[in-house]
């Protein structure tokens, strides 16, 4: 489904990324893998086959750099997953500002980021983007604040971008999670109460897996999709269903 396609995808050392970047390996894909975590992403590019750029998403000139030497290296870019992120569960009274700006710069900035350094090359691949906003982008989250705030932004900036670019044939989707098994939400799913508010928000009464969320990001990257752009598609047990 996506044979010689080269692909970036962010956060890619661990939870929703790592499993995208199995999925789009299995699928015939180069795949270069960006994270601010050095050692895991070392260890995760050696275990699956791919290569790794230690990337602060946050950082423009870092992405910028990530873009380039991606095509300098694999001659061109097909897609760009926009995954990286960093949760937070405080409400805006609780908040230090500090928090706030974190979170807005790694999980808004970060995206519109990779979008603008992946822009040109998309342009001449035919490419595609595919950003990981949240349920909390389509509706809110309880405490979760400056995350609902940037995931919302995700989702908006999702629809412009592909109204910009639908012309120039690069597709821009997001996908909208659920919550989902990963580092990020290990020790909110271990707390009892929550894992009951969770089932009772969540119609298939469990979280998801990350490589139930992997396939989604491939089938948006793929042909399959020729028609999607400027969807945010939830990914998420029925959560928004209700
Ligand atoms: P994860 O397992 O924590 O993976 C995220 C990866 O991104 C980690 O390796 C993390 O490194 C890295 N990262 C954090 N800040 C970064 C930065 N500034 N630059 C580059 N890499 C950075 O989390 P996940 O659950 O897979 O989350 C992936 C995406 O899905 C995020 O955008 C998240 O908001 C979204 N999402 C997750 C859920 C869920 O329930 N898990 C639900 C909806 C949406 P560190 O571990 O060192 O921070």
């Amino acid at each position: 489904m996506l044979d010689s396609k080269v692909a970036i995808i962010t956060g890619g050392a661990s939870g929703i990324g790592r499993a995208t970047a199995a999925e789009f390996i299995a699928e015939g894909a180069e795949v270069v893998i960006a994270d601010i975590d050095e050692d895991r992403g070392t260890a995760v590019a050696e275990e699956l086959g791919c290569e790794f750029v230690r990337t602060d998403v946050s950082e423009y000139d870092q992405v910028d750099e990530l873009v380039e030497s991606t095509v300098q290296e694999h001659g061109r870019l097909d897609v760009m997953v926009n995954n990286a992120g960093i949760g937070s569960e405080t409400s805006i009274e609780e908040m230090e500002l500090e928090e706030w700006h974190r979170v807005v710069e790694v999980d808004l900035s970060g995206v519109m980021y990779g979008m603008k350094a992946s822009l040109p090359h998309l342009d001449e691949s035919d490419g595609c983007i595919i950003n990981t906003a949240s349920i909390y982008g389509l509706v809110g989250g309880k405490g979760a604040a400056s995350y609902s705030a940037a995931k919302g932004g995700v989702v908006n900036l999702t629809q412009q971008v592909a109204i910009d670019y639908a012309d120039e044939g690069i597709r821009v989707n997001s996908v909208c999670p659920g919550f989902v098994d990963t580092p990020m939400t290990e020790e909110l799913l271990e707390s009892e109460r929550f894992y009951s508010f969770l089932e009772a928000n969540t119609p298939m009464d469990r979280p998801a897996q990350p490589e139930e969320i992997a396939p989604v990001i491939a089938f948006l990257a793929s042909e399959k999709a020729s028609y999607m752009t400027g969807a945010n598609v939830p990914v998420d047990g029925g959560w928004t269903a209700h």
